[in-house]
């Protein structure tokens, strides 16, 4: 007998199995109502199960909420496949599949009062309505006017109500309930100007054809093809008719900052739109929506409302609505950000990852999935194009393509003709010997470069490094770190035992009194924070309009968006940031970028740390002359020969991307290896660390060949939250195996109460 595995709402994810009664129409995916102890409940049908199994009659399901199942079987194939390869338990990416304001039965569509002109009134009843009854006669009149012969209530004026009972009461009008959409984007773009597609330049003209020469097309055999509904093998692209291509190789869109890869989107997003299907845009960042909402907008003008917006800041109302119009195919076009990938677009045709390399991609809560990466398999599942764009690859996403998994296309110069901005990099070592103290962070080219931009009425953007938290030791007068003799990585410093640790092999040293390179007794932690700097910034530049955007400064609900949009007014002339300001965001009149203190990023015990510094130089240069003016970027340094910041300066990717994938597979890092991390963490330092050693030990004891297993040891982040944390790396030839293992060692070890372990599959983050 056939039985169903739900998934019961609530927060404590329990799972049963029901008994099907005969002619429901149960499948994977529905929503059903279930009797739990002496109360009935709701859940979500997770698959189908033989009953015969389990020994003893189930108790039967209630009800089916609705036979079309909310999450279609492709997604469910997909929701399978993270949970097996993140090692996560399925009903945790469940409730990523179907959000919690789709699942609660308290949400529902909003409605309004709507009066809707029934049937025209002749000449007659006009005439005497008009004499008799003026105020019916202004509706009557208001309505014949109105689009859709429509008009809410609340529009007719407060005394509306019994002047339209009596004119429903002749037949005239309707009362009805009519849905009014909640759009998450609605305020800030009223003024939305139609734009229409630019002439695209050789590259991009390739790129294009490229992309659409993979993106299926709906199949002309009478019914539509569903996506995501058409048997099980994952090939769902592949039409037998051979209308619709195979789904094709992920296309990795490298292009210079500048270079036009949104006019490519839109153009490509077209096109999908007119072969039928669906487009799906994910940014890293929450903060990034509106500005591409708002060039996807103008640019579909001319279909209204076709574009939805997904992202976790939604309201539950929000994101009710936003969620169904994609569902029924009224929205088809969805931005948003990482969990937007989870977007029930039928016919999906088209997947755009921009900026592919940020880490915000990456979950930092189970399921630690990565939203690119997810959408590479989706895109495989469904038979959808994906395309990952940036100008800045991942070398994850760069090595794919070199293997020839990815195909790569290239745009090479700036969309407008504009040469990419000069890089000019200043040796802090000097300029800190020449002014010690005053404003350390701020060397005299910079400033000059400010105060002649202040004067031509130009803005600038001052960005603050803060990766890290000012934990490895630099000399503040050669620039020298302390680094791990075995692992070419940054030592971090750690406070309650007043040493330097290396967090890839264990590696201890001692603080040094003084530099071991230029015996300067200076030597110590470094940073400042981007308050201090709008402090000193507002001193040395009293006539100009300062402002900060940082963590602290935006708590409050929009504040980022209000102070971009303030900075595009020109109401401000310097702004000062962190890594929040780095990406995509469009500013024409901005022409210096300062980076102040490129180094900190380097010095941070992770081996992407000097990817992430190429990133951050090459990224933030691309915000200096992005309009008519020519572009200048400074980048601060104590290392001004690091390759990361060399490679930048002279925008070689190639250059930074073949040292460093030497370097990588030379170490046995990513893409070269799968790593994942192993933290425990508890509010008992000892415990906590115990554990990790013991699940240490086991690990190491049959661990499958090819499985590096590092040392436990205290996270560099070692207290937060309250919590004591140890971690371990584990590294291997591919990602299964690993997850796994680790998997099978944790199901036999039971932890302690106080103590939880997290496993984090190709981590992102070593804090
Ligand atoms: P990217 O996304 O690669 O950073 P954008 O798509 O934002 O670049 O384009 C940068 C600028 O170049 C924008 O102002 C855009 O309008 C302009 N642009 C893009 N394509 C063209 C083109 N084919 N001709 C002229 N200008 C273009
Ligand atoms: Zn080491």
């Amino acid at each position: 007998m056939p039985a169903a595995r739900v998934l019961i709402d609530g927060p404590s994810e329990l799972v049963f199995d029901y008994a099907i009664p005969d002619g429901l129409p149960v499948v994977p995916g529905c929503r059903v109502r279930v009797p739990l102890r002496n109360r009935s409940s709701a859940g979500t049908v997770l698959q189908l199960v033989d009953a015969t199994d389990s020994g003893f009659a189930l108790r039967p399901l209630d009800a089916l909420t609705d036979p079309q199942p909310l999450v279609t079987p492709k997604l469910l194939e997909l929701g399978r496949w993270i949970a097996d390869y993140y090692g996560c338990g399925f009903e945790s990416v469940v409730r990523v599949l179907l959000p919690e304001a789709v699942r609660t039965e308290e949400n529902s569509a909003k409605t309004r009062k709507t009066v809707v002109l029934d049937q025209p009134a002749d000449e007659e009843t006009l005439a005497q309505l008009a004499k008799r009854a003026p105020r019916q006669h202004t509706i009557l009149s208001l309505l014949a006017h109105a689009p859709d012969q429509r008009l809410p209530l609340t529009e007719l004026g407060s005394a509306a109500a019994t002047s339209v009972k009596s004119l429903a009461s002749k037949g005239l009008v309707k009362l009805v309930d009519s849905e009014v959409r909640r759009d998450p984007e609605a305020d800030g773009q009223a003024e939305i100007l139609a734009d229409t597609p630019l002439e695209l330049n050789a590259e991009q003209q390739e790129a294009l054809d490229a992309i659409l020469a993979t993106v299926p097309a709906v199949r002309g055999d009478g019914g539509t093809h569903q996506a995501g509904q058409t048997g099980e093998t994952g090939e769902a692209g592949k039409a037998e008719d051979g209308q619709a291509p195979p789904a094709a190789k992920p296309l990795l869109l490298h292009g210079v900052t500048g270079s036009g890869k949104t006019e490519v989107y839109l153009q490509a997003a077209r096109h999908t739109l007119e072969a039928g299907r669906t487009v799906l845009v994910l940014v890293p960042e929450i903060s990034l929506t509106p500005q591409t909402v708002r060039r996807f907008r103008a640019r579909f003008a001319d279909i209204q409302d076709q574009v939805a917006v997904l992202h976790s800041n939604l309201s539950q109302g929000e994101r009710f609505d936003e969620w169904h119009r994609i569902r029924k195919g009224q929205a088809r076009i969805v931005i948003g950000a990482r969990s937007a990938v989870f977007a029930p677009l039928p016919e999906l045709g088209l997947i755009l990852v921009d900026e592919e390399h940020e880490n915000s991609y990456k979950q930092d809560q189970v399921p630690r999935y990565h939203g690119r990466d997810i959408a590479v398999l989706r895109g495989h599942l469904e038979g959808a194009t994906v395309v990952l764009g940036s100008a800045t690859p991942s070398l994850e996403s760069f090595h794919n393509a070199r293997d020839g998994k990815y195909r790569l296309l290239r745009l090479t110069e700036r969309a407008d003709a504009r040469s990419l901005p000069v890089i000019r990099v200043v040796d802090m070592r000097l300029e800190s010997r020449k002014q010690k103290s005053k404003t350390a962070f701020l060397s005299d080219p910079l400033r000059n470069a400010i105060e002649r931009k202040l004067t031509n009425n130009e803005q600038a953007i001052l960005f603050l490094n803060r990766r890290g938290f000012a934990r490895s030791l630099q000399c503040p007068s050669c620039g020298h770190v302390c680094t791990c003799p075995h692992c070419s990585l940054a030592l971090t410093y750690h406070r309650s035992d007043d040493r330097l640790l290396c967090h890839i092999c264990g590696h201890q040293a001692v603080v040094p009194r003084r530099c071991p390179e230029c015996r300067d007794p200076s030597i110590a932690l470094q940073g400042f924070g981007t308050q201090k700097v709008e402090d000193v910034l507002r001193k040395v530049f009293p006539e100009a309009r300062v402002a900060r955007v940082d963590a602290d400064a935006l708590r409050r609900k929009n504040a980022l968006r209000d102070l971009l949009n303030a900075f595009r007014a020109r109401k401000v002339d310097l702004l000062v940031g962190t890594q929040m300001i780095a990406k995509g965001l469009h500013f024409p009149n901005v022409t210096l970028v300062g980076i102040l203190n490129a180094d900190i990023g380097l010095h941070v015990p992770d081996f992407r740390a000097g990817e992430r510094v190429f990133q951050l130089i090459t990224q933030v240069a691309g915000r200096a002359g992005r309009g008519e003016l020519e572009g200048e970027v400074i980048v601060q340094t104590f290392t001004p020969h690091s390759p990361s910041i060399q490679f930048a300066r002279h925008h070689d990717f190639d250059g930074f991307a073949a040292q460093e994938l030497e370097m990588r597979e030379q170490f046995h890092f990513p893409p070269f290896a799968r790593c994942a991390v192993l933290t425990s963490r508890s509010t008992h330092e000892r415990r906590a660390e115990f554990t990790l050693q013991t699940l240490h030990r086991r690990l190491s004891e049959d661990a499958p060949p090819g499985i590096l297993i590092g040392e436990p040891l205290p996270s560099p982040l070692v207290k937060a939250h309250g919590q004591f944390r140890f971690q371990l790396m584990l590294r291997g030839p591919s990602a299964r195996p690993l997850t796994r293992h680790v998997q099978r060692i944790l199901a036999r070890n039971p932890l302690p109460e106080d103590v939880t372990v997290v496993f984090d599959m190709d981590a992102l983050s070593f804090t």
